[in-house]
């Protein structure tokens, strides 16, 4: 597969879910071997959307270069994973990534009807060769070699919500062309009883019902309902592939998961890059 940009830049305006502050973002095509980076434009400073630069995962997954953080990356990360888009300047003019409507479609359409531009290069890939896990006391993940009959990324999570909501799995066979219609309108995600305390800790000053499900009684208070029965296992997966994208390629592998987030997808992101036996990176075809 040919390293895929954009053909004109793109922007969104938004408010930031956890900081609450008015964000633009431009999305820009990018040369060949750019990669996916942002530019913090009110403070002229690059930070590459690669897991050596997360610095946080508390609630969200936070990059930074050197003091300079850009918070809540991973939707528009899946979105651009989703898409296959390897080349793209991010231009950000504050410190959150707009939440819009809390999932990763707004940016999908807009992308989609401005359309990509496929680049004189090929893309790599980074194919899993060797099983890698990371565990922690309440869950893990592990990313190991796809079986013969499987292709491209495959997601299987189980997820337990503590009585707070139906317990639920999903498993998602390759990935790719499945992205648009079954992952990327699946929005975030909290729990009534849990408001109080993400406001007591700073968070989601930006957060409504119109950009994030909120359960109580295990249903949601939009009164819309869900946009797909299992959203929230559908949403874990939107956030795997985002967190995914920091390893800098798009995986060939598995990823199975109980009770994941970012602070776990990071960490075996960690795990994967410590041997260069655990994958080969080579080119699409
Ligand atoms: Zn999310």
């Amino acid at each position: 597969m040919k390293s895929i940009t954009l053909n004109n830049p793109i922007k969104f305006d938004g408010i930031g879910l956890h900081t609450g502050v008015k964000t633009q973002i431009t999305l820009k095509p990018a040369p060949i071997n750019s990669g996916i980076f942002f530019n913090r434009v009110d403070k002229s400073v690059i930070i590459p959307a690669k897991w050596d630069r997360v610095i946080s995962t508390k609630f969200s997954t936070n990059l930074a270069s050197n003091e300079t953080e850009v918070k809540t990356v991973e939707h528009l990360l899946s979105a651009l994973s989703g898409l296959h888009i390897n080349n793209c300047e991010i231009l950000i003019d504050n410190v959150e990534v707009p939440i819009l409507d809390g999932s990763s479609s707004v940016f999908v359409d807009k992308i989609m009807k401005n359309g990509l531009t496929e680049q004189d290069s090929e893309q790599k890939i980074l194919e899993i060769i060797k099983p890698v896990k990371f565990s922690c006391d309440y869950g893990f993940a592990e990313l190991s070699p796809n079986s013969s009959e499987d292709e491209g990324l495959n997601i299987n999570l189980e997820s337990s919500f503590d009585g707070k909501y139906e317990d639920q799995d999903i498993e998602i066979r390759n990935l790719n062309g499945n992205y648009i219609d079954s992952i990327s309108k699946a929005r975030t995600f909290g729990f009534f009883q849990e408001i109080e305390y993400l406001k007591s800790q700073n968070l989601i000053k930006g957060g409504s019902l119109d950009n994030a499900i909120v359960i109580k009684d295990k249903k949601p208070l939009n009164k819309d309902g869900l946009r797909y029965e299992n959203e929230l296992m559908r949403h874990k997966v939107l956030d795997v592939v985002g967190d995914l994208y920091l390893s800098g390629f798009p995986i060939i592998g598995k990823y199975n998961g109980f009770k994941t987030g970012h602070f776990i997808t990071i960490n075996l992101i960690k795990e994967l890059f410590k041997s260069k036996d655990n994958y080969k990176i080579h080119k699409f075809n």
